[in-house]
């Protein structure tokens, strides 16, 4: 079976343009401009190059960024009071802070700072608790999860009643995809690096997310035949013929589990275009709620 290849840049360019005509009509209504502040601390490489996707994505959908770069020692009470000030600013919308952040600095800390309603990436733990229960909605689900959904119903791919297995537990991923599939009626296992034999667990999967961040570490012996998997895992690897001496790949050894799965995502071009479009949406989104009272998490409108 040759799996069918999810093209995460195609689906998120439908989804960006969805954003920009949806922005334009918002500033037209309003005459608001919605904003992002970003706040990106140290100069770790990819989370630079991240931050400056996420920017450009933002300018080419009409939403206006404010950038803050803070040195990799700043202290604690700096980055709050930041978000503090961020937190009072009507032009900022949603606030970003980019992670991992340095080990010095206290995450929970962090993320509990930025309000509920403009939490674009719905790290804060009370968008997080509220993904996973039924009847309660959260302001805002994380971009990566909410990217895969997108990808999944695109493709029309059921959910409710499909043996999830998911390899991760982040915050960042492999939690919310976990709470969101739940939601969503999967019947939802969650792996991790404690997990013994993994294989045994991802073989009973209709639907494999591996977000682990090790690359190849999804086999062909390790799926089901017609899976659909998706791989979030984004890894730098020497590559002496490569412009910059590396390429990028995922948690899944494409080429032979793309012969067993049904349909799966490739790395470049996959997951991560589909996290940058989904922050545009709820950065929208975030304008809708603060200027106009309402604005659903869930992508009900669809494309
Ligand atoms: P993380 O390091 O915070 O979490 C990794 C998780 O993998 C942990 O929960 C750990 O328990 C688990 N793990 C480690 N070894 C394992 C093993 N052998 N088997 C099963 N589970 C194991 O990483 P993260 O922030 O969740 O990111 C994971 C990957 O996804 C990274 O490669 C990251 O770059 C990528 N990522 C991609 C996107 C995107 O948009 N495509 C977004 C976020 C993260």
């Amino acid at each position: 079976m040759a799996a069918k290849i999810l093209d995460g840049r195609a689906i998120a360019a439908r989804w960006r343009d969805w954003a920009k005509a949806r922005v334009e009509a918002f500033r037209a209504r309003t005459g608001h401009v919605p904003g992002l502040a970003t706040v990106l601390i140290g100069d770790h490489p990819a989370s630079q190059s991240y931050v400056q996707a996420k920017q450009n994505a933002c300018a080419a959908a009409g939403i206006r960024t404010f950038h803050y770069r803070l040195p990799a020692e700043v202290d604690q009470e700096t980055v709050m009071k930041l978000l503090g000030t961020l937190a009072c600013n009507p032009e900022v919308n949603g606030i970003l802070v980019q992670l991992p952040l340095p080990s010095h600095l206290d995450e929970e800390e962090i993320l509990s700072a930025i309000p509920l309603e403009k939490d674009v990436d719905g790290f804060h733990p009370m968008n997080l608790g509220r993904l996973g229960l039924k009847g309660r909605d959260p302001y805002f689900i994380p971009c990566t999860p909410l990217g895969i959904l997108a990808m999944l119903q695109e493709a029309g791919i059921p959910i409710a009643g499909r043996r999830a297995v998911i390899l991760g537990r982040s915050r960042i991923v492999g939690l919310p995809m976990a709470l969101l599939l739940l939601r969503l009626d999967a019947t939802v296992t969650i792996c991790h690096s404690r997990t013994p034999d993994l294989a045994t667990v991802t073989r009973q999967a209709d639907l494999l997310i591996a977000a682990v961040g090790r690359p190849g570490l999804v086999r062909g012996e390790m799926v089901q035949p017609g899976a659909v998997v998706i791989d979030v895992g984004i890894n730098r690897v020497a590559d002496s013929q490569a412009p910059r001496g590396y390429r990028l790949v995922g948690d899944v050894a494409f080429e032979e589990v793309a012969a067993i799965a049904s349909a799966i995502t490739p790395v470049p071009g996959g997951v991560g275009p589909m996290t940058v479009a989904m922050l545009l949406v709820n950065t929208l989104k975030a304008a809708q709620r603060q200027l106009e009272g309402f604005a659903s998490p869930w992508l009900e409108d669809g494309l």
